[in-house]
């Protein structure tokens, strides 16, 4: 049996150590949280008017060491991101019956954020180059019911912000930026997340940096923060102290990080700027090799962005490569190392489902059993069919797929392995046409 026949096929897998997973947390968090721990304030947040409303010392030095380091006039912190959406959504002042643009490849709290207070998703294409909604095919999903476009920076290179804006101008809309995948990079020399009304960042486990759960709005309009806050933490309790004059969507929650998450996110933010260049040698040194395989395209990097490389996403045709993109990822899976975890895996097919194909879009139930909010405009019809935006559609069903190891504790050496997997495969693709 040669070297080079397949691990599918029974042959030797290129690779059989595993790849290293990143260490998230050092003694510099640990030391962070003792110190809170020491103090005794693990959250100091009150739920009405006065000095703590706005939380305690650590959150404030997390927010204006965040609202500093980036050029934001506003940070806030919040429990999750999820919650830091629904609070963007309610800032914005979206109200039930109200429709929000929104992309369709995202993770499912992008939208949901929007039916929370009861505002209705409406779906918008994808562009096929950075898997960003396509800004030429917003318009024609407005309609006199739109209130705001919801983006999401996707896998870290920023949405088309120039076309987007205008068109919120020209609209009255507001636009909210899911900037969970792009924390700490620019388009056009402003970092992303207040370029439009509001946006933020998630600091989940899965992210570039973690405080195990957690998330940050940033904006530079007053009044949109300032709903913010009251949202974050029962909003309803301070409207006569201070004085409110709109109270609409003033109700709020409890979406408050507490003083250790926040003592754990200043560690964090300080290594940003590493991971990203990290991962984006790493990205350049992977795109030179991936790019000689016809019928493979690496990610673009368009002009004016930088890109923070959440995931290293590229396009298989599978007309040009001869077999399907299924094929042929189960045949490099079977020549690296099988992972532990998800960071470990070496490509992951596609991304999430398009959002609309949710059963609580298929079904239009998502608050009680009623139809709430999909049936607030009588005479108007929502369309979440299978067909509505079909590039998303053919990314997530045979184009799309992506490398999570274009990471923190993979190296190049790491990288060459991965690459000889795939070239071997694409080199014999022709022994699996009939397999699976
Ligand atoms: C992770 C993520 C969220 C949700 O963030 P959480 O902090 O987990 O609530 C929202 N949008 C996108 C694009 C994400 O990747």
């Amino acid at each position: 049996m040669s070297a080079n026949q397949l691990a599918i096929l029974g042959g030797t897998p290129v690779r059989s150590q595993d790849f290293q997973i990143r260490k998230t947390l050092g003694e510099a968090e640990k030391k962070a949280v003792m110190d809170v721990l020491d103090r005794g304030d693990i959250s100091l947040f009150f739920g009405s008017p006065g000095p703590f409303f706005l939380g305690g010392p650590t959150v404030k030095e997390f927010e204006n060491t965040w609202a500093q380091k980036y050029h934001f006039k506003h940070a806030i912190s919040v429990n999750s991101w999820t919650t830091g959406l629904m609070t963007a959504i309610g800032a914005c002042g979206i109200e039930p019956g109200d429709e929000v643009i929104c992309t369709p490849y995202s993770m499912s709290a992008t939208a949901t954020s929007i039916l929370f207070y009861g505002g209705i998703p409406v779906f918008v294409d994808i562009e096929p180059e950075t898997f960003n909604i396509d800004p030429a095919k917003i318009e024609a999903a407005i309609t006199p019911r739109t209130r705001a476009i919801m983006l999401v920076h996707l896998f870290g290179h920023p949405a088309d912000m120039d076309a987007i804006m205008a068109i919120a101008r020209k609209h009255n809309l507001k636009v909210i930026e899911d900037a969970a995948h792009a924390p700490g990079i620019k388009y056009k020399d402003k970092y992303v997340g207040a370029i439009g009304d509001i946006g933020g960042f998630s600091f989940n486990y899965h992210k570039h940096i973690h405080t195990g759960e957690g998330g940050l709005l940033v904006t530079n309009n007053d009044e949109i923060a300032q709903k913010s806050q009251l949202i974050r933490n029962h909003g309803e309790n301070c409207i006569e102290a201070m004085g409110l004059k709109d109270i609409s969507n003033v109700m709020g929650s409890n979406y408050r990080l507490t003083e250790i998450q926040a003592a754990v996110g200043l560690v964090q933010m300080k290594y940003l700027d590493d991971y990203i260049s990290h991962r984006n040698r790493l990205a350049k040194y992977f795109g030179a090799k991936m790019k000689n395989f016809p019928g493979i395209t690496p990610p673009v990097l368009k002009d004016g962005c930088e890109h923070a490389y959440y995931v290293y996403a590229l396009k298989f045709d599978e007309k040009i490569v001869g077999v399907s993109r299924k094929q042929f990822f189960a045949a490099v899976a079977k020549e690296l190392p099988q992972p532990k975890i998800w960071e470990q895996i070496p490509f992951v097919e596609a991304y999430i489902r398009p959002l609309y194909l949710n059963p609580i879009y298929q079904q239009q139930i998502a608050m009680g059993k009623k139809g709430f909010p999909f049936t607030m405009n009588p005479g108007v019809k929502y369309n979440y069919a299978k067909g509505i935006c079909p590039t998303v559609e053919r990314m997530f069903e045979k184009e799309l797929f992506h490398c999570p190891l274009i990471r923190e504790a993979v190296t190049e050496k790491d990288l060459d392995d991965v690459y000889n997997a795939f070239e071997k495969v694409y080199n014999n693709r022709h022994l699996i046409k009939d397999i699976g």
